[in-house]
């Protein structure tokens, strides 16, 4: 029983060999998953690929380096979609200093919307935070997300950090990176996270653990994630499954 919380299965990466790939997760243990549609292309291919296979969900949301393409009425599309039975979260959504694509301020008009508008509907929320740990901290806490609670996706942030989102409430996910031999922080962040807000993933087909780095990745890759939590907590694998699964059915309210 794995639960891989945040997976890009729609992506063109795997256009040739998608069922496949999607077997192997199955084979591998992989009983549930998100796919998140992120943006005006990934959310109908999203919302295509989670009404085709049974374990797998969808979050829905518009992504901070796409934050300067969402246009008025994308918002109300985004909730319209969440009426759907397969949408669980919202998501992903967030801030990212990396690339510049998208201005800082339309970056945090885009999600202060967006976590209004799960606060309204009430429904948890999928953060992706690259280099904006302190904005993204002030934003949750301006915008009141710990109502709806949520996903700090793929953490990467240090242990203080991590304490201000677990003190909102918030579940963190960790995924290749705790891997990579030379990942100090993610490993130190994990050992500390609590139990019962610890979460796994992928984000195929980027982030590939150790040993297929540099090799695209994949959902069963979960497996090798679920493997490295485990030796870092000091319990056994089937611990970890069981209680990442257990966390993510809760959070989702699957
Ligand atoms: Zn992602």
């Amino acid at each position: 029983m794995l639960f891989d919380t945040h997976t890009h299965l729609d992506a063109a990466e795997f256009d040739n060999d998608r069922e496949e790939v999607i077997q192997r997760a199955v084979d591998a243990g992989v009983t549930r998953m998100i796919n998140i549609g992120f943006n005006r292309e990934t959310i109908p291919t999203t919302m295509d690929l989670v009404e085709k296979y049974d374990f797998m969900y969808a979050a829905v949301g518009w992504h901070p380096v796409d934050a300067i393409t969402m246009k008025d009425g994308d918002l109300e599309w985004i909730a319209s979609l969440c009426q759907h039975e397969k949408v669980v979260a919202i998501g992903e959504i967030g801030l990212d200093y990396h690339w510049d694509t998208s201005p800082k301020e339309i970056q945090h008009t885009v999600l202060r919307q967006q976590i209004g508008l799960a606060r309204e509907i009430g429904m948890p929320i999928v953060i992706h935070n690259r280099d904006a740990h302190e904005d993204i901290v002030k934003i949750l806490r301006e915008e009141k997300a710990s109502e709806v609670g949520g996903i700090m996706h793929s953490f990467s942030g240090s242990w203080e950090t991590a304490e201000m989102c677990l003190d909102l409430g918030f579940h963190l996910s960790f995924g290749g990176p705790i891997t990579f031999k030379n990942a100090k922080q993610p490993k130190e962040v994990l050992t500390k996270v609590p139990m019962d807000r610890l979460l796994i993933e992928t984000d195929s087909p980027y982030l590939t653990p150790h040993p297929y780095r540099g090799k695209r990745n994949e959902t069963a890759h979960v497996a090798l994630v679920a493997e490295a939590a485990a030796a870092l907590k000091g319990v056994s694998v089937e611990e970890i499954a069981r209680i990442t699964t257990q966390n993510a059915l809760e959070l989702f309210g699957i």
